[in-house]
């Protein structure tokens, strides 16, 4: 028997950089599912940023950060927090955009740069590839499923970008719907197209909210975490 009315599996779909024109117009897709995202946001806050957060922000939808250089944490551990998260954050915070969430770029990262990290967010973004091995399948590592999540929670984002694969994407969300598990996905731009690499087309995206309804999942930002 089913224990409770309260649904805990969740889906983060998350996307990356400074895609804002096309995060903007699909946002009567994500209504149309009654579904939330997060958008992490690299570079400068000129006004085309804030703006754009904070439409997203009065839709619902999470904002997070991606760093202000977009430069990997290896790279200047010493001088990261000062140079890639206090001029985003600083700004975030006189316009009124809420900040709970940081997404690694390029996914690089390590215990160190999570706790000092930890200190500015409660969410952090790294990447699945980084915890597992080649041709191991993702529906079976544990590490990419959130049980309980805590206050200072590091997810493994998944990938839900380019060409695919449909039915590894699908196996994770039974998984997670059966287990009330949190499972994390990312992409970058949003396209009207079919894109290689990085990128999720809108048919894709709603192919993904479409399961997730169907799997009663909560599709939610990670503000509402
Ligand atoms: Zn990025």
């Amino acid at each position: 028997m089913k224990q409770s009315i309260h649904n805990h599996c969740r889906l983060c779909l998350t996307f990356d950089d400074r895609n804002f024109d096309n995060w903007l117009k699909v946002l009567p897709l994500w209504r149309k599912y009654d579904a939330r995202g997060t958008f992490f946001v690299s570079g400068t806050m000129d006004a085309i940023a804030v703006n754009a957060m904070q439409s997203l922000q009065n839709a619902g939808h999470t904002v997070g950060l991606h760093a202000f250089h977009h430069a990997k944490y290896p790279k200047k551990p010493d001088t990261y927090i000062e140079e890639e998260i206090i001029p985003q954050l600083d700004v975030c915070r006189r316009e009124g955009i809420n900040i709970r969430a940081f997404a690694y770029p390029y996914s690089l990262r390590d215990a160190e740069s999570d706790r000092k990290l930890f200190e500015f967010f409660d969410f952090l973004r790294g990447g699945a590839w980084q915890i597992t091995e080649k041709g191991e399948a993702m529906v079976g590592n544990d590490r990419l499923f959130v049980k309980e999540i805590s206050p200072k929670q590091l997810f493994f984002g998944m990938s839900a970008s380019g060409n695919f694969d449909f039915h590894s994407l699908s196996q994770c969300f039974y998984r997670a719907a059966e287990r009330n598990e949190t499972i994390v996905f990312y992409a970058h731009d949003i396209t009207a197209k079919v894109a290689p690499s990085h990128h999720i087309s809108i048919g894709q995206l709603e192919v993904l909210l479409k399961l997730a309804r169907a799997l009663d999942m909560d599709i939610c930002g990670m503000n509402e975490l």
